[in-house]
């Protein structure tokens, strides 16, 4: 299968970007099914890439290489795993972390594939037609290259619904994982459950932000809102936090704070608050409640660029809440995992929620998503995580 582009629309492609949208493309050599091979071929008639195709997506194909002898295949996935394994050398060999992004889509050159390594477990979320086509020869590349017990599938995931894919879920190969699966991260244990969780059960991308947070917390009333099931709030503990208060609005997930504190032996004094954050934070201050360190990891607000300005006035609201709740010379620890909101534009909403604050604030660290998420230089749409750790007075 071939698709002719328009004229003048090659350049994307020969810069190595990996996404062709529909509407580049002048012509096809016949009907696309869904994650087949297509060639991309320039006005020109020069061969430009190959890559799998999308029937239900503006996005008609994603790339996998730029090389016109490499197929799409078993050898070229193998290769692909191998650069991927190779580099997470460093994590895979560190005990106190078992935990990580093995392959991470376009920037590990697997496009719509996403692998987490979770101790002796993989979850895997296939995003594409044209990953999903691939599906059991990339599960078989997985478990012969690697030392595991299962690999288990969490496609049950909404942007599968933009490919006309419906959710999937379940064992691929192996055993099951436990409903109780330990891993290690920075050093400490947490518990997830792959099968049930939320998202994959865990959120690998902020495994150094937690440690770099923590560096903060030694005797400080530390507040982590949407704390899920406590990865920044343990470490903080760990770290010798005077306290520590979580919010979320699931109660499992402060349930799981809880239980991963105990797991780790942290006898911190802890405070769950079950909530919307955006009245739990003004409940906070209407009870002249004061801390130290504030931690915001909300959950992307988004999702569309229809929604970025919404988006920054929900983003605005809670971090101005949160410079109200700080005691001069505290420390705010604020995320956003939302793609669409460029590091720019999230230190802009910072720096309005300052002013409108009252508050000088500082940034004395700035941060992104762990290196087992890395960026290809070819694919900035990669970079999705940021977060500014700020010096507040
Ligand atoms: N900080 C966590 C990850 C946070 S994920 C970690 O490091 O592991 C986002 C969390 O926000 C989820 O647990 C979700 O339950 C919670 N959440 C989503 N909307 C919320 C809201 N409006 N108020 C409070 N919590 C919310």
């Amino acid at each position: 299968m071939r698709l002719i582009l328009k004229p003048e629309r090659d350049k994307s492609i020969r810069h190595r970007h990996p996404w062709v949208f529909s509407g580049a493309v002048a012509r096809r050599s016949g009907p696309v099914s869904p994650g087949e091979t297509v060639d991309i071929i320039g006005h020109d008639g020069i061969w430009l890439a190959r890559g799998t195709a999308s029937t239900h997506s503006q996005m008609i194909a994603r790339l996998w290489t730029w090389n016109p002898d490499e197929e799409i295949d078993a050898a070229l996935i193998q290769s692909r795993l191998e650069r991927a394994i190779a580099g997470r050398a460093a994590l895979a060999a560190d005990p106190n972390t078992t935990a990580y992004r093995l392959v991470f889509s376009e920037s590990d050159g697997l496009p719509g594939v996403i692998v987490d390594r979770y101790g002796d477990w993989l979850a895997i979320q296939l995003l594409t037609q044209g990953a999903v086509a691939h599906t059991g020869t990339i599960v078989t590349a997985l478990a012969a290259n690697l030392d595991i017990r299962g690999i288990y599938e969490r496609s049950d995931v909404e942007i599968r619904a933009r490919e006309g894919l419906p959710p999937a879920e379940g064992l691929l190969w192996g055993e099951p994982p436990p409903a109780e699966l330990a891993i290690r991260e920075n050093g400490y244990e947490f518990t997830l459950d792959l099968a049930g969780g939320q998202k994959t059960g865990w959120y690998l991308d902020q495994r150094t932000n937690r440690a770099r947070v923590a560096s903060y917390a030694a005797g400080a009333d530390v507040l982590g809102v949407f704390s899920y099931t406590g990865g920044f709030e343990v470490l903080a503990a760990g770290a010798g936090a005077k306290s520590v208060t979580a919010v979320d609005s699931s109660a499992t997930a402060l349930r799981g704070v809880e239980a991963h504190m105990r797991r780790n032996n942290l006898h911190t004094d802890y405070t769950p608050v079950e909530g919307d954050a955006f009245t739990v934070l003004r409940n906070l201050r209407e009870q002249g409640r004061q801390y130290d360190v504030v931690i915001l990891d909300p959950p992307k607000f988004a999702h569309s660029q229809r929604q970025i300005d919404r988006a920054t006035r929900g983003y605005k609201d809670i971090n101005m809440q949160a410079f109200h709740l700080l005691r001069p010379g505290g420390i705010l620890a604020t995320f956003s995992c939302s793609g669409l909101i460029s590091a720019d534009l999230f230190q802009k909403v910072i720096y309005g929620a300052a002013l409108d604050a009252g508050r000088d604030a500082q940034i004395i660290e700035t941060v992104s998503q762990a290196s087992d998420h890395p960026v290809l230089l070819t694919f900035p749409e990669a970079a999705y995580l940021k977060g500014l750790i700020c010096r507040v007075w």
